[in-house]
Order: C-alpha cells, then structure tokens, then sequence
C-alpha cells in the first residue's frame, strides 16, 4: 500500500510513522526545507527559540508512537513534568503561581484568593469528570461515523448532558463555580488553549485546565522541538522517505478515487493522500474542482498571534517557563479580538524555555518568547499595529518586573545594569535595553510560513455549542483514500489533539 503525507507537521509525522508501522510504503511532501510545520524550531545568535507551541501536554500520545514501532519512548524522547505549570501576575501587583497538580492546585488557590479550598477542588472534580464522560468519544474518534455513537459511553455522556454545562459559556460556568474575578480571569484564560473566546466558548471546555493539573504540564528537555525532531527520526528509522522543499500542488483522483498527487508538475502515484495542509487551503489550491463543505470551511477562525522573540542579556527569578501578566479587562480584550483588533491593553505571555534548557539561552541570559493573542488576518495593517503593541508590552513588562529592592538604583539611562564596587553586575529591572535580539511574527507572517489559513493557530474556534461537530472530518466523503489531519480538522488544534488526529487517520486507513 503506498500511502503520500502532504505535510510535516507535528500530526503529518505522526501519521507517517503509524502508516509506515502498518506496513504501508509512505513518502512526505513537505513545503518547508525541514520538518515540524508550527512545531519547528530557529536561532538568534546564541539563543533557541521553538517558533510555535510551548505548553505540552499529553506526552503519553508521543511514546505511544515508539511504542508502536516496537521502541522504548525514554531511548528516544525525554521530557520533564513542570512542578509549577504557570505564574500569574495581575494589574494590581496580585501574583500567583499554579502548582502542577490538582491538589496543590486548591490548597494553593485558596490561601492567595481567600476561598474555600474545596470550591476550587469540586470545579476541577467536575472538568476531570467531563473529560471521562465525553473525551474518548469527542478527541480520539471520528465524530462522522455511526459506530462512534452507537456505544454505552457515549449514551452514558447522554443520560449527564445537563451536568455537561454544554448550553452555558465557559465565564458563566467560571463565575457560578468560582466566584472570584481573579480565578474567573485565570481559568477563562484556558479557552486560549483552541484559540477561542471565554465568553462564548461552550462550557464543556472547562475541563481544559484537567489536562494541565491532573494530567500535568511538560517540557522535552531539549525543548518542544524534540518532539517533532524525534518523531521525524523515527519516521526515518521505519523507512518513511521525506522529501523536502517540495510543495504539493494537486490531488489527482479518477473518479472518485485518489490516484497520487502533482509537485512541480510532476505526478506521484498513491493508493492513500493524507492531508496535514490546513484544509481551507487544501481545497482551495489543491482541489479547486472539488465540491467544497462550505458551512464547515465557513467557520469562524481560532485566533492568531503576535510574537516577539527576544534574547535577554540578564536573568529574572521571578519568572517561570510559563507567565501570563493579564489586563484589567478580559472581556474587552475578546471583544477586540472578535472585532479583528488589538485591545489597547493586552494580556502578555512570556514562555522561558531556557529556564529548563539551559542551553537555549548564553549564560547569564534568557529566551523569551513574547505572546499576545491577535485576531486571524483579514487584511489589518500589522505594519502599522506592532510599534504601538510593542511598546505596550514593553512597559507592562517594565512595570511587573522591577529591579530588585537590593539592587541599586537605575542612574545611567534606560537598561544600563549598573555595576557594583566588586564589579558584580547587578540585577536592572525589565528594561528595552536587555533585549539585545529579536524576531516578531505577525499573522500574515504565522500564514505565510506555516500554510495556516488567516495566520489562524488552531485551525477554528470552538465560539458555539456546535463548533466540535462542524470541523471538518478526518476523510473525505467525495473522495476514497484522501484522509484530513491537524489542526484545522477534528478533534481540533493542539499537538495533543493533532496527535489524536494521526491516530484517527491511521485506524481509517487501516480499515
Ligand atoms: C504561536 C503558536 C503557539 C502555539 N502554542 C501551542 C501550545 O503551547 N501547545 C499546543 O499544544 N499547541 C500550540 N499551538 C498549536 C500547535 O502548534 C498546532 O496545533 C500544531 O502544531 C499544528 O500541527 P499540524 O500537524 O496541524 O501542522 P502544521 O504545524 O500546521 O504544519 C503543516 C505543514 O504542512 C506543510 N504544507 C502546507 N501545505 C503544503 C503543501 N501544499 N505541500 C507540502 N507541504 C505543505 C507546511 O509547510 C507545514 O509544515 C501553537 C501554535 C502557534 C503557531
């Protein structure tokens, strides 16, 4: 059986190595000159920077890939649990950080907020339990097909619809459950794990922080570029042949069968096309005749990004791998966001991986990756944008991280880190002047380089009730043997979620 991936892409790796591990005879095409599409990784002189996801969840969807190739996982791919997953700074000098697991996660919660600990304990009890009624079901199958549906899971997820909080968003589900702006705030800020909007992403989607708490937060440990790094090694291993800086340009079928695909005019025959391209795009470039699913490309994008990667010449304590500084109004910054602008101020994530990987960043120094979310790109002047955000950034930084009470005080000019009679350098606070590299990625830019449809990260959003249903399936229904994952199809975007797609891929194929 030979079976074409169009795409190296954390689920586009994924499926090869499943397909290759059932035998099948599989070649990529991959655009781009490496692999890892948003999973990919670059430099800036001395400091490493992963371009895209920097929260891994899941890891277990990983070394099932060489378990299935008949490997150890720790032979090939190791990671770290990160005992705090988060540190949350608010406007008003409150600051809290997340332990990486429930338990802690309530005492902890509890002492900073002034609640009950056991509110904050039965709210992750209710998300753990909504993962176990509905996760099987809605992440690892295909959600189209008969057999899906027809099983006691999914009728017992039936009987407990009304405890689903299905019809209520997530900030109301927030503030009946918790009751506290700032915890509100904090698990709100979980809808941004699919790119959505809080204030109307179905409340089901609260049981989004049971991945982070109960099944834990992770880090490779030469960063999350290890994983696509190691899953093309063991793709290679299994015999999968990749062929890079080859773009895809067609999908031939004859009839309604697929029979191979074109590269630069050429054609390469296959039994099997899996499509890791983001599927708005496929169909408009690579199946123009196709009959296009339009109420399911029609829907509404998850959110893009801007990011500033910047290489810092001085070290923060205080920061962990993950911190999130928010704004004093979240709901503003959504409504922003809908509308297909920036809030004047913005919520500003800082991902460190040099604070576990060492090597990613010179000594005495760290790799900051700066995000704010951004809406898709529908046409904005980004150009025109990024002066102004990167200055508000920049002085919501400055005014979280000041410099230490020992440290002397700033006296000569902006970001110089005075010395002291040892010669000691000491410690400034967050100054422009420590930023001495830097990359910015704006949505048309997140398009360009990763094929992602309006720069989108994950694919749709998950704004209704109906969004799960309304991704597009993972094969197609005119076309036999032409197969869809990643993040653009179900069960959604996210390397866990794209993993799952590869796994729902592989079975369809193999049956
Ligand atoms: C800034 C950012 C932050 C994120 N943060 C997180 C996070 O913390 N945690 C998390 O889990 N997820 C995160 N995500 C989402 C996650 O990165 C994606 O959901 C996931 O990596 C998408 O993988 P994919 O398999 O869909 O393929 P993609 O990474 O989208 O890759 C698709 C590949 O297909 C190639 N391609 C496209 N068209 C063609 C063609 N015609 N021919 C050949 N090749 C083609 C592209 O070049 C690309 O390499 C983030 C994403 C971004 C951009």
């Amino acid at each position: 059986m030979s079976t074409i991936v169009i795409g190296a892409g954390i689920a586009g790796l994924a499926a090869a190595v499943r397909l290759a591990a059932a035998g099948h005879d599989v070649t990529v095409f991959e655009a781009n000159e490496g692999p890892g599409g948003k999973l990919s990784q670059f430099s800036l002189g001395k400091y490493r920077f992963d371009f895209g996801p920097s929260l891994f969840t899941m890891p277990q969807y990983v070394d099932e890939l060489f378990r299935l190739a008949g490997e150890e996982p720790t032979d090939h791919f190791n990671y770290v649990r990160l005992p705090e997953v988060c540190h949350y700074w608010w406007p008003d000098g409150t600051r809290f950080s997340a332990p990486g697991n429930t338990e802690d996660l309530a005492s902890a919660a509890a002492e900073t907020f002034d609640v009950p600990e056991e509110r904050v304990a039965e709210f992750m009890a209710a998300a753990a339990r909504k993962y176990e009624l509905t996760g099987r079901t809605f992440l690892e199958k295909p959600l189209q097909k008969a057999d899906t549906w027809l099983n006691w899971q999914v009728l017992g997820a039936m009987l407990r619809i009304p405890t689903l909080d299905l019809f209520s968003t997530m900030n109301a589900v927030h503030e009946r459950d918790l009751q506290h702006p700032k915890l509100v705030q904090l698990f709100n800020r979980f809808a941004t794990y699919n790119g959505s909007n809080p204030y109307k992403a179905p409340g089901l989607l609260t049981m989004i922080p049971h991945f982070e708490h109960h099944f834990g937060a992770y880090l490779p440990v030469g960063g999350m570029y290890d994983i696509s790094q190691s899953v093309y090694d063991l793709g290679k291993r299994l015999g999968v042949s990749f062929r890079f800086n080859q773009r895809v340009d067609e999908i031939v079928r004859e009839k309604s069968k697929v029979t191979g695909v074109k590269v630069n005019g050429d054609f390469h025959p296959a039994d099997t096309v899996v499509c890791n391209m983001d599927v708005w795009l496929a169909y408009e470039k690579l199946l123009p005749e196709a009959k296009k699913p339009k109420r399911t490309l029609s829907q509404q994008k998850s959110t893009s990004a801007v990011i500033f990667y910047w290489g810092i010449r001085q070290e923060f304590p205080e920061l962990g791998v993950h911190n999130i500084f928010f704004s004093e109004d979240y709901q503003e910054e959504f409504t922003r966001l809908e509308a297909g602008e920036l809030a004047e101020e913005v919520t500003v994530y800082v991902n460190i991986s040099s604070k576990v990987v060492r090597e990613d960043a010179p000594a005495g120094g760290e790799n900051w990756f700066v995000m704010v979310n951004a809406p898709a790109h529908t046409g904005q002047n980004w150009e025109a944008m990024i002066p102004g955000l990167r200055k508000r950034v920049i002085a919501k930084l400055k005014k979280h991280l000041s410099a230490p009470a020992s440290a002397p005080e700033e006296s000569e000019g902006p970001g110089s880190a005075p010395a002291s009679e040892k010669g000691k350098v000491e410690p400034a606070g967050f100054n422009e002047d420590l930023i001495v590299e830097e990359r910015i990625i704006t949505p048309p830019e997140l398009e360009r380089l990763t094929g992602s449809h309006q720069g989108a990260l994950y694919g749709t959003s998950s704004n209704n009730t109906m969004a799960a249903f309304l991704r597009h399936p993972n094969f197609s229904s005119q076309i036999d043997g032409l197969y869809f994952l990643g993040g653009s199809v179900h069960p959604g975007g996210g390397v866990p979620l794209c993993l799952l797609s590869a796994k729902i891929v592989a079975g369809l194929a193999e049956k």
